[in-house]
This record gives C-alpha cells, sequence and structure tokens, in this order.
C-alpha cells in the first residue's frame, strides 16, 4: 500500500538548545520502520524524473523500492553502483535543489526524502557486520595519480580502482576527504562517516599518500615521469577570497576556511586542545551559503553569546541549504539580511571592535536571476563584534597552475577543461572545485566519474595502442 501521506516522515534530531554546545550530529536518522515508511510514498515513476536530477546517476526508484520492502543491503549495492560516497551525500548534497526538487510528489506535498533514504541504507550498511564484497576487476597494468582526496578525487579514484587501475591519491594534508574533513563540521557530518567510507576505497586497492602538496614535493610533469600515465587534478578551490574593506587585516578576522580548519582539523572545540583560536563574545559572520552557515553555528558552539549572519540580500536568495538555514536559526543564530559589510572597526590594539554596514534594498533581476541588491545612502550602522569571519567564496589555490606548463586556468584561476574533463595538457584531466570554483559534492563526484570513464578510455586507446604499433 502506497504511502499516501504529503509530508515526509520526519527525521529525528537533537534539541536545538542543548546541541548548540556540543559537537554532535544535529539530524539522527531514521530507523528502519521509518524508511520503510517514507519509501512508500515513492510512485516509482517510469520516466525517473528524480534520476535526471541526479549529478551521478542514482537509479532512485529502484534503490527506494529496495528500502520499501526491506532490501536494505541490496539498496546499498544499488547506489553505489554509481555513488562511492553515499552516508556523505545522503547528509549533504542539497537535495532540494537536485533530485528532490523534480520528484513527483512534490507536485503536491513534500517531495519523497530520497538524501534521508540514501542516509539511511549507507548507515544501515556500515552497521551491520557483513562482509563487503570488492567488485573490482583484476589490476590491468596501468597507473593513475590523483591529486587531492575530495570527494572528486575520491570518487574518480573509486571508479578507475574498480576498473583494475593502480591508483594513487596524492593529498597535501595529514588526513583525506578535502573538504569533507577540514571544512564541513562534525555536527553536520561526523568525521567517522567519511573515514568509513574512505576505507571502503583502500578495500578497492586506492592507495593514499599524505603530507603531499603536488606543485611543492613534486610537480606534475615528476609525476609523469614516475610512470603515472594519467593524472586527475582534483585540488578544489581552497583559497579563500575577501571583500578588500578597510579593517580585514585587523586581529580577529578569519576567512571561513581558516575557521573551520582551525576547528575541524585541530580540534579548537575541545578544551585540552592546545589550538589557537579567538574565544570569541560576539561574532559577525559575512555571507549566506552552507559555508557561512557552518562558520556561525560552530562560532556559537565555541561560545559566543551572540553570533549574527550579514548577507546583502534577503533570506529567500541565500545559497545555503535550507536545513541548514533552519538549524541556524534553531540554534539562536540572529540573521541580518539585507546588509552588507564596508569597514570592520579595530581598538587601540589592532583588535576588531566593531563592523560598519549599510542597508541594503533589492532592485532589478540581475545576471544570476535574482534581484540586485543596492546600497540604501546613508544608512550606516555599527554592531559591536570582537570576530569577523569572511565567508565570501574561494577560489582554487594557483599552485599547480604556476608549477606546471601548458596547464590553462580561466580568469577566474579555474583550470580550463573540455566535456571530458580533459584539461590544456595532454594526459592531465581535472575537475571539482579547481575547474568550477567553489560548487557542491556531488558536483565534485560527478566531475570525478566523467574524468575516470574519459581516464579509461584515454590510456586504452592512446597508450595501449602506441605500444601495439
Ligand atoms: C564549510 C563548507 C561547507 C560546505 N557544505 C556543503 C554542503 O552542505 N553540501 C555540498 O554539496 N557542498 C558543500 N560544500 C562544498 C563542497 O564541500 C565542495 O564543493 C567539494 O568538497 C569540492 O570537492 P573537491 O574534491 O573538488 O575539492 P575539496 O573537497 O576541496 O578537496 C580538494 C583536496 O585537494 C587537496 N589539495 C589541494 N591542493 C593540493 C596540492 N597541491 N597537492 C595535493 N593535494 C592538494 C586539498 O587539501 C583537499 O583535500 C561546502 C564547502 C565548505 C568549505
Ligand atoms: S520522482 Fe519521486 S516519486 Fe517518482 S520515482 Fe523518483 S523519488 Fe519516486
Amino acid at each position: 500500500m502506497p504511502n499516501i501521506s504529503l509530508k515526509k516522515v520526519k527525521m529525528p534530531e537533537l534539541v536545538s538548545t542543548t546541541r548548540n554546545t556540543n559537537y554532535e550530529e544535529v539530524s539522527l536518522g531514521y530507523s528502519p520502520e521509518m524508511a520503510m515508511e517514507e519509501a512508500l510514498r515513492c510512485l516509482n515513476c517510469k520516466h525517473k524524473p528524480c534520476v535526471s536530477g541526479c549529478p551521478v546517476g542514482v537509479n532512485i526508484p529502484e534503490f527506494i523500492q529496495q528500502v520499501a520492502s526491506g532490501d536494505f543491503l541490496d539498496a546499498y549495492d544499488t547506489i553505489t553502483g554509481t555513488n562511492a560516497l553515499p552516508a556523505v551525500c545522503g547528509r549533504v548534497c542539497p537535495q532540494e535543489s537536485q533530485c528532490e526538487e523534480v520528484c513527483v510528489r512534490a507536485i503536491k506535498g513534500e517531495s519523497v526524502g530520497i538524501g534521508r533514504l540514501e542516509r539511511f541504507v549507507a548507515d544501515y550498511k556500515m552497521n551491520t557486520d557483513q562482509d563487503y564484497e570488492i567488485k573490482n576487476k583484476s589490476k590491468n597494468g596501468h597507473k593513475v595519480a590523483i591529486v587531492g582526496s575530495g570527494p572528486s578525487g575520491l570518487s574518480c579514484a573509486g571508479d578507475l580502482a574498480r576498473l583494475g587501475y593502480d591508483v594513487t591519491i596524492f593529498e597535501a594534508f595529514h588526513t583525506p576527504g578535502g573538504v569533507l574533513v577540514y571544512g564541513i563540521p562534525e555536527f553536520r557530518l561526523p568525521k567517522q562517516i567519511v573515514a568509513d567510507e574512505i576505507e571502503r576505497l583502500k578495500e578497492l586497492g586506492v592507495e593514499i599518500k599524505t603530507n603531499m602538496v603536488i606543485g611543492r614535493v613534486l610537480s606534475i610533469d615528476e609525476l609523469i615521469e614516475m610512470g603515472y600515465e594519467s593524472i586527475y587534478v582534483g585540488t578544489g578551490a581552497g583559497l579563500p577570497r575577501f571583500m578588500g574593506i578597510e579593517g580585514e587585516e585587523l586581529v580577529g578576522v578569519y576567512s571561513a576556511n581558516e575557521y573551520l580548519t582551525r576547528i575541524n582539523l585541530m580540534k579548537a572545540y575541545i578544551e585540552y586542545y592546545d589550538t589557537p583560536i579567538r574565544k570569541s563574545k560576539s561574532v559577525a559572520v559575512i555571507g549566506g551559503g552552507n559555508v557561512a552557515m557552518d562558520a556561525a553555528r560552530s562560532a556559537k558552539r565555541l561560545g559566543a553569546e551572540h553570533v549574527f549572519i550579514i548577507y546583502r540580500r534577503n533570506r529567500e536568495q541565500m545559497p545555503a541549504r535550507l536545513e541548514e538555514i533552519h538549524h541556524a536559526e534553531e540554534e539562536g543564530i540572529t540573521f541580518k539580511v539585507l546588509n552588507n559589510p564596508v569597514k570592520i572597526l579595530g581598538d587601540e590594539n589592532g583588535q576588531v571592535r566593531a563592523l560598519e554596514c549599510i542597508k541594503m534594498e533589492l532592485g532589478e533581476v540581475d545576471a544570476s536571476g535574482r534581484p540586485r541588491p543596492r546600497a540604501i545612502e546613508e544608512s550606516n550602522f555599527e554592531i559591536e563584534v570582537d570576530t569577523v569571519i569572511v565567508s565570501i567564496g574561494s577560489s582554487p589555490n594557483p599552485l599547480i597552475k604556476s608549477t606546471t606548463d601548458g596547464l590553462e586556468t580561466n580568469n577566474r584561476g579555474c583550470l580550463i577543461v573540455d566535456e571530458k574533463m580533459a584539461t590544456t595538457k595532454e594526459g592531465v584531466y581535472a575537475g571539482g572545485d579547481a575547474v568550477t570554483g567553489a560548487a557542491t559534492v556531488i558536483n565534485a563526484m560527478g566531475a570525478g566519474k566523467v574524468a575516470a570513464k574519459a581516464i579509461d578510455e584515454y590510456i586504452m586507446s592512446t597508450i595501449v595502442n602506441k605500444k601495439a604499433i
């Protein structure tokens, strides 16, 4: 019997008044009974609009039918046929603007909770003690190097390992996972979940070498000389952007990237960890994306009494996931929308003491399809804060480009690729945030998959054929 409820089965979560003091995961996930009940809301549509809404093409109706009949492990196999990181995607993908946006049930009522079901299936697999059957082919004798272990590099590595390639990932940090470990906080994505999914890749034979900054320790050309027949560059967009306003050099101004990395990788939130991070009373976070929400909620958890999100458009135009905006509001973050910072003010010791903003109003629609914000003259005001976190986007780090001949970038510093993710240098492919600028986990994974297919074609047609002649 289908479930005709117009609403999703509610997912339990921690109470907002206690969770904003700790780093425990906020959303608690479905029980098997809840998952089966939610799965019964799916109509198993013949034309599968949800699948075309998924950048990696997960067979959504099939896995949901398997959940509805209680075949959770089969559902896991269906998902991992195309998605190497289901526990991650089930937690952080912007489903409301992808698969769930086009779900037929969303025409009248709420869409099927596709993300929640994906998360349930992945967690069920991790929590049951079944042996994992590794579905990779025998080794084919070819070597590929991946630079960067974010979702893009990991998904490319997984697909190539399954095809029989010897894959080595070179990662600059001491821990693999990219933004999944150093950006997104534990209360949204527990580090153990990422570690478990990476473990699955290692079981497929993928080798991960950490503390390897490519462009410093080894260059791309040296990797080629070492016998890697193709390289995938998935180095992300880790270079923070600033606003260029007065006062950004003051003590107490962070980029969101630095603030979150200090917390996530150096565990600044644990009392006995000796991590230098400011103990703030009042914090302004500038921006309206997921990164801004994460920084604001982290600041609250670090003990700040007041945390403000300063955003120049209004709430409806915030790029953050709806769920993250709701969670931030519930946790006591104050949203100051239609405000733009103009100056950061310091005290006599060079420390932040306030943020000067100007009020904004919305004008005509701009190229982004959103109403353009414009300043209301003489509406300046000050907010008293001791910390300012700038979260207005990031760009790719220029290191790889500047140390590799023949690798072209566009005017935003993003690597230029064709539709197969091939860069302007033969044998070198790229994808994820390094190509698009800051985007999403699933888009980065999708690019990694496209590149894996193209790398396989390249090695098989170009290199193997050349050797045969
Ligand atoms: C705080 C935060 C919250 C986010 N929240 C969400 C969300 O909720 N949902 C969502 O879909 N997306 C979210 N995103 C965006 C998403 O995480 C990124 O789009 C995604 O991680 C990009 O993947 P990637 O593999 O291209 O790069 P990254 O994840 O950035 O990984 C790149 C890796 O390459 C390594 N690297 C860089 N240079 C070198 C080098 N020279 N040598 C070796 N290694 C190198 C880096 O250390 C890093 O580990 C968020 C981003 C941030 C920062
Ligand atoms: S569009 Fe929605 S209802 Fe239809 S198959 Fe996909 S998840 Fe099920």
